[in-house]
């Protein structure tokens, strides 16, 4: 039976096979979990979820603490601006969401993400030139960066009692990584940087102390609760903040994050234990491809089908208002992206904004990928060296015009509608069990 009707034990990971905004904070909410954990990423990546009290966006805390999961964990691998976390816990909590050291909890092992941060970001975009990836310079990328290098400070030393003596030390620190990234600018582009590079001690001394009065309640040993959880039989889901394809090892590098997403991700946040705990794997597919930022974008569609999706569905960055790149929903890379992920006929589907698709006459579907004289079904790889010769092969199947964000039941759907969920179910040999028809919370079919 789908994890969406009856979930009994074992845990839960929630991630996307694709760029990501596939609306996974929606179908989080309709899990409900013992604990809920975040596993990766920063606040560059958010959910949604909208419940009958209102549309609540969420950056770095778990989104399942909008339905009153016991207890919400901010893991070890989450790199935390401390700022942007005490604004978002006291707007939610504005909000009339119940938030206490009770049910949220922030591992101190996780990296800061600093002023200097961004101005590394947006030194390094500045440098690549024309090759720039497209961040948003919010320096979530650096942090990782500095943990990985085993340098940088982590949340436990903001809130330790002499934080201000670790703060100053990391300061003086990077601002020479800082002069040395501007000699970088200067070289690459022989134009001296434009980036404002100036870091004001007290405004950040100031900034920091705000922050930790809101943190320092909420830091706790959230690694060892999880694997206590785990022993303890409580079902946990585990929330992915990114997707397959942005993915550093096997996504489509160098347009990705820095770090490792899905069952990657909850190893480096919760280790071998928690991997082997996750008994059902949830992959939220958009019913249409997406892509933000730069890189090859096989089914990417410049012309009405692109342009009708974008606006419908509201295909513009959360964050960084950028309009999103659409397209065909890209089957190939989807296989690929299921398994970066590790998904298998146990697992399940979401298939989310079917209702997007309403009104089309017929809609385009990639099939598989042509590339030097070969037809791939999955493709070898999804760096940009092979996607950028790619050549979608799209099928295109009958649509339907009626509006179906009150359907709730999958034999009520226009049968064009149904066929075009049986095709990719079939296709991609996973059952879709959720499929999303709205916005609304309950604009849901599960099947
Ligand atoms: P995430 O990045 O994967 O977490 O994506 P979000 O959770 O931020 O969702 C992206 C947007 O899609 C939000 O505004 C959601 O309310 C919206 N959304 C989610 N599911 C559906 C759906 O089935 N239909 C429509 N029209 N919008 C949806």
């Amino acid at each position: 039976m789908s994890i969406f009707k009856k979930w009994e034990k074992g845990s839960v990971l929630i991630t996307d096979a694709g760029w990501g905004d596939s609306g996974k904070g929606k179908c989080v909410s309709y899990l409900t979990p013992d604990i809920g954990a975040k596993i990766i990423g920063g606040h560059n990546a958010g959910h949604t979820v909208v419940t009958n009290k209102g549309e609540f966006g969420l950056g770095l805390v778990p989104s399942t603490i909008i339905r009153g999961a016991p207890l919400n964990i901010i893991g070890p691998e989450v790199v935390i601006n401390p700022i942007f976390l005490a604004r978002e816990i006291q707007g939610l909590v504005k909000s009339g969401v119940k938030i206490t050291p009770k049910n949220l909890m922030i591992d101190p092992r996780s990296h800061v993400i600093m002023r200097w941060h961004e101005i590394r970001d947006a030194l390094s975009e500045e440098a690549r030139g024309k090759e720039a990836i497209g961040s948003l310079h919010l320096g979530v990328g650096w942090a990782f960066s500095d943990r990985v290098n085993r340098r940088g400070i982590r949340l436990g030393d903001i809130l330790a009692r002499n934080w201000k003596k670790r703060v100053l030390a990391e300061l003086a620190i990077q601002k020479g990584v800082i002069a040395d990234m501007a000699r970088d600018v200067k070289r690459k582009t022989g134009k001296e940087s434009k980036v404002k590079k100036s870091i004001n001690k007290d405004t950040l001394l100031k900034e920091i102390a705000n922050a930790r009065k809101v943190l320092l309640k909420y830091s706790g040993n959230g690694l060892a609760r999880v694997w206590e959880g785990i022993d303890k039989d409580k079902r946990i889901l585990f929330e992915d903040s990114h997707g397959a394809m942005l993915e550093v090892s096997h996504g489509s590098w160098p347009f990705t994050t820095g770090v490792n997403t899905a069952l990657g991700a909850v190893h480096r946040s919760f280790g071998g234990k928690a991997v082997k705990s996750v008994t059902k794997i949830v992959t939220v597919v958009k019913a249409y491809q997406t892509r933000v930022g730069g890189g090859p974008m096989p089914t990417e569609n410049k012309g009405a089908f692109g342009n009708y999706v974008r606006d419908k569905g509201g295909e513009i960055g959360t964050r960084s208002k950028r309009p999103r790149r659409c397209g065909a929903i890209d089957l190939p890379l989807i296989r690929y992206g299921l398994n970066v992920i590790g998904v298998d006929n146990k697992d399940e589907i979401a298939l989310t904004k079917l209702d997007v698709l309403s009104g089309l006459k017929e809609i385009p579907v990639c099939v598989k990928y042509k590339e030097g004289g070969k037809t791939y079904l999955t493709p070898p790889s999804v760096e940009a060296q092979f996607l950028t010769r790619a050549r979608p092969v799209t099928v295109t199947l009958p649509g339907w015009q009626e509006d179906i964000t009150g359907v709730r039941k999958f034999k009520d759907l226009p049968k064009a509608a149904q066929k075009y969920v049986i095709f990719i179910e079939k296709e991609l040999g996973v059952k879709i069990t959720f499929i999303g028809v709205g916005k609304g919370h309950d604009a849901v079919i599960l099947k």
